[in-house]
């Protein structure tokens, strides 16, 4: 080894706390990968397992592509149960309950139920944000360092912000009266009329010309790109780092001695361990479970249509559609259109009347797409939804050695860098880029 190469190793690992760790991080979608990589920047030595035949083939692989900082406020809000009734049975409906005899279905719905408050929603708003903003620089350090050690992580980013556009004026008045307080904490908006939305989104002209615009709050620091593209090309840089990544490994369970967990099973391996990640989506549920530690995650299920997209006919600033309930991103040459919420378990069939009701969401605002709706690529994936609408991320549980990297719902792209490096600070026990507190376990306790 290259006497340059030892020394970068020595400092990463004198910044880790001074020890090499044997890590194993469980799941290799957005959130294990970006912990993968966080904690081999740091000179741990890391094992990424995942059941898929490779990274980001669950939740990660076609979502609305917004890293939206303007957009994490929960979703369970005062508004929420009203619409759940409006719009019961309906087979398109955006929101669908689906009850099932299963009571971790009911627990999470009697939770999420008591956070259907404003007081609720606004206490979460300001933890997200900072873990928005931290994202944002770990995704351009990411960017830098991959640039200068190998070539850039490419994923069809695009950063001409995102736009909230509104139907309807209290709507647009309500959501404005959250802009001061966003700038306080140090992300700025704009209120936009309906003729400026035109002007920044050519596109919108149809929407526009029929009057359904009420206004806008473009985020012009708003980023969107393909979560998948970015996961997959990160988990081959991780490779090149030293992370043992190994598809087609499902965990079965752990080995433990005391307060430890000292190994984790596949139904082919035991993976010896100093420290445990899970950041399995949907999966890391059970995965917990089997350590002793219920979490209040549940899936919520969404569909995204992808459409080829020429010239400017598609919209290029990224857009969230409050009325339909949809967000937008140009990727490169495809228009993606993500949306709906079903509570029903874990099942990931595609029922078309759903994944219809997002592609013709698009094509009525904007009627030129309708001629490439022939060409939509509907699919269907799970969100990992914590019941307050924020990610659980620290140590958890009866063994000391356990972390959680999960439940971040509709936010797994937007808040995923920087939840794995916050995360990889506290198994370092580094110096903080972000209080963890607010993301812990414990807060179920509380409320
Ligand atoms: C329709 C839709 C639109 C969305 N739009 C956006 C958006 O615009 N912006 C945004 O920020 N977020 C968005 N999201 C949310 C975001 O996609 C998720 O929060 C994120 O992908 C979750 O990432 P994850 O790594 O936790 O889960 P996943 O991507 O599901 O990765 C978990 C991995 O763990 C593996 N795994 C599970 N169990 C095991 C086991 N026992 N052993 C081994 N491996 C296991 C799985 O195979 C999988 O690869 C959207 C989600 C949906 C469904």
């Amino acid at each position: 080894m290259r006497a340059s190469m030892i020394k970068v190793l020595r400092r990463k690992v004198r910044a880790s706390g001074g020890f090499t760790l044997k890590i194993v991080v469980v799941g290799a979608g957005i959130i294990g990968v970006t912990t993968a990589y966080e904690l081999a920047e740091r000179g741990h030595q890391v094992t990424l397992l995942d059941k898929r035949e490779g990274a980001g083939l669950e939740t990660s692989y076609a979502n609305g592509g917004q890293i939206g900082a303007s957009e994490v406020a929960p979703w369970a809000g005062p508004e929420v149960p009203g619409l759940v009734l409006r719009w019961l049975g309906r087979a398109d409906a955006p929101f669908r309950l689906r009850l099932k005899a299963d009571p971790d279905q009911w627990i999470w719905l009697m939770r999420f139920l008591t956070r259907c408050r404003a007081s609720a929603r606004a206490q979460r708003i300001l933890p997200n944000l900072a873990l928005a903003l931290l994202t944002r620089a770990r995704m351009d350090a990411i960017a830098a360092q991959t640039e200068s050690e190998s070539s850039p992580v490419a994923f069809d980013e695009s950063r001409k912000g995102i736009l909230q556009i509104f139907h309807h004026a209290h709507a647009f008045k309500e959501a404005a009266a959250n802009i001061e307080t966003m700038r306080r904490a140090g992300l700025e908006q704009t209120m936009l009329s309906a003729r400026e939305c035109v002007d920044l989104e050519p596109a919108l002209g149809p929407a526009f010309q029929k009057g359904e615009i009420a206004g806008g709050i473009h985020c012009p620091s708003d980023r969107s790109g393909d979560a998948q593209k970015f996961t997959v090309r990160l988990a081959a840089e991780v490779q090149r780092k030293g992370v043992a990544f190994i598809a087609g490994a499902e965990v079965t369970g752990f080995e433990t001695r005391g307060d430890r967990i000292t190994g984790v099973r596949t139904r082919a391996w035991l993976f010896g361990a100093d420290a445990v990640v899970l950041a399995a989506g949907v999966g890391t549920v059970r995965l917990a479970h089997m350590a002793g530690v219920r979490i209040p995650v549940y899936p919520v299920k969404g569909y995204s249509v992808t459409l080829p997209a020429a010239g400017d006919v598609a919209p290029r600033v990224s857009l969230t559609d409050e009325a339909r309930k949809i967000v937008i991103s140009r990727l490169g040459d495809r228009l993606r259109t993500a949306g709906t919420a079903e509570v029903g378990g874990y099942d990931t069939d595609l029922e078309m009347p759903r994944a219809r009701s997002v592609l013709d969401a698009t094509v009525d605002l904007f009627p030129q797409m309708g001629e490439v709706a022939g060409s939509a690529e509907f699919w269907t994936g799970l969100r990992p939804m914590s019941s307050d609408g924020s990610p659980i991320i620290g140590q958890a549980g009866r063994f000391t050695n356990l972390y959680l990297n999960t439940g971040h719902g509709s936010l797994g792209w937007t808040l995923g860098a920087g939840s794995a490096a916050a995360l990889a600070d506290a198994i370092c026990g580094t110096r903080p880029q972000l209080d963890l507190t607010p993301f812990g376990i414990k807060r179920f306790f509380l409320t």
